[in-house]
């Protein structure tokens, strides 16, 4: 008999402790240091890497609960500590992977180049969802254990909570959201209500609802759901098996993913390692970690070894007080998962890049003229990918994947002011509506007009 899969968090500021994955803890209980889902790799190489690929292309996108989900069909790599009829899974995952075609060309790629991985098309609308049907599938494992759990928190001012509030309902498990007043959109405080979430609203800012909802899980019975929560990150870290899978199982060369706490470059990152540890790829893809030019301090650490002719490491990080962006999901001075990021970006040979606000508006706006419809965050990446494509980093022949992170139509606002021309840069891809009368001779000939400007 092989051993069957296992898994457990283990400190990665070097004291190496090791403790249960229902254990009630975020940090490491002896130093402090951040907590990592290590698995016992020995038990995975029971099955060849033609065998999880065998199984991985059974599993996907069909019925079978909960392995038609795109996160829990690599179950044996995420959580094997659930019992499968314990997961909360909203069949999450198995995202498009695009084929992002006539913008590709249009900023210089090669036709089969560029592949814009739509992690926003899912549940909540934000790839958060892939990694709290981890946590919550936890946690409903945890209670049905007898572990006294009874509610769930977090502080979030968009994605996390959406997400939390969904798969918490659908677990039955009930859900606190700290928000902070008056900070958020309306997109961004109706999905926890519609959701039946305990949402607070409360006066101050996202730092201030950390501060609350740490207090407020001091007390074990009150679960914490933000992003240092490991768990969270095994189930970001597939959208990796799923890039290679929709591959055809080949590595792409780049992936861009907009960074702003960092745990998601750090679980695609992670996702790619435990690949390449099984067998089931040769090589890594090189990763760039895009911010937004206000919210960037790991660029400026990245400028700064550089400068230094050296590869980026965690001493040349300063925390910084992130501005207003656009890009909201990533206004983060201080990101949490800063250790993690710098080794995976380090394994990976990564890059850092920045978008200014001109330039991750304009980016969505341009590729949204090839068919997509983007948020703010795949903006900074998209503006990303053009910087580095023109600097001659990424090459015209390479396979690059973006990940969008949301889906544009929750950020509509964004979008709307880019349209009217309500920003304080000018909108280059701005598109108004056409007041018109309504006498059809009129209407027609001023269509006419339009149709000959378009193909000009
Ligand atoms: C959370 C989030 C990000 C950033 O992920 P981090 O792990 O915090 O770096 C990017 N885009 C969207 C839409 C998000 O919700
Ligand atoms: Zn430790």
């Amino acid at each position: 008999m092989s051993p069957s899969p296992s898994a457990w968090f283990q400190c990665v500021a070097g004291c190496a402790g090791r403790h249960a994955l229902n254990a009630v803890i975020y940090r490491c209980p002896r130093c402090d240091g951040l907590l990592e889902v290590v698995h016992d790799m020995d038990a995975l190489r029971s099955r060849t890497p033609a065998e999880w690929r065998a199984l991985f292309d059974a599993r996907y996108g069909r019925t079978r609960y909960p392995y038609g989900s795109g996160v829990w069909s690599k179950m044996e790599w995420v959580q094997p500590h659930v019992e499968p009829d314990n997961v909360v899974s909203l069949f999450e995952g198995n995202t498009n992977l695009m084929a992002a075609r006539r913008y590709g060309a249009q900023i210089g790629l090669e036709p089969d180049s560029l592949w814009v991985k739509q992690c926003g098309t899912s549940h909540t609308g934000s790839f958060k969802d892939l990694g709290m049907t981890v946590l919550v599938s936890s946690v409903q494992q945890m209670i049905r254990e007898g572990k006294p759990v009874r509610a769930v928190a977090c502080a979030s001012t968009g994605d996390t909570s959406a997400a939390l509030a969904a798969y918490g309902a659908a677990a039955g498990i009930p859900v606190v959201v700290l928000l902070p007043r008056g900070k958020i959109s309306a997109a961004q405080l109706v999905q926890p209500l519609a959701n039946g979430a305990i949402v607070c609203s409360l006066d101050t800012d996202f730092d201030g609802c950390m501060r609350v909802v740490q207090a407020l899980t001091r007390d074990p019975t009150i679960y914490l759901a933000n992003s240092m929560n490991s768990l969270r990150v095994e189930g970001q870290k597939t959208i990796s098996t799923e890039i290679v899978q929709q591959l055809d199982w080949e590595v792409p060369d780049w992936v861009l993913v907009p960074g702003g706490n960092l745990g998601n470059v750090s679980a695609i990152a992670k996702g790619f390692l435990e690949l390449r540890e099984l067998g089931l790829i040769d090589r890594l893809p090189r990763i760039a970690c895009c911010q937004a030019a206000r919210a960037n301090p790991l660029y400026r650490a990245y400028q700064r070894a550089a400068g230094e002719g050296r590869a980026l490491a965690e001493q040349d990080f300063q925390p910084i007080t992130a501005g207003a962006t656009q890009a909201s999901a990533i206004r983060i001075g201080d990101p949490v998962s800063l250790p993690k990021a710098v080794r995976a970006l380090v394994a990976c040979s990564g890059v850092v890049e920045q978008a200014t606000e001109q330039e991750l508006a304009d980016a969505a706006a341009r590729a949204d003229r090839s068919g997509m419809f983007n948020c703010p965050h795949t903006g900074v990446a998209l503006a990303c990918l053009e910087k580095l494509v023109a600097r001659s980093v990424i090459q015209p022949r390479e396979r690059v994947v973006v990940i969008s992170t949301a889906h544009g139509l929750k950020f509509t606002e964004f979008k709307a002011r880019y349209h009217e021309g309500k920003h304080e840069f000018p909108s280059v891809y701005a598109n108004e509506p056409v007041e018109m009368g309504a006498r059809p001779e009129e209407v027609v000939a001023q269509i006419h007009e339009a149709i000959s400007r378009a193909l000009a």
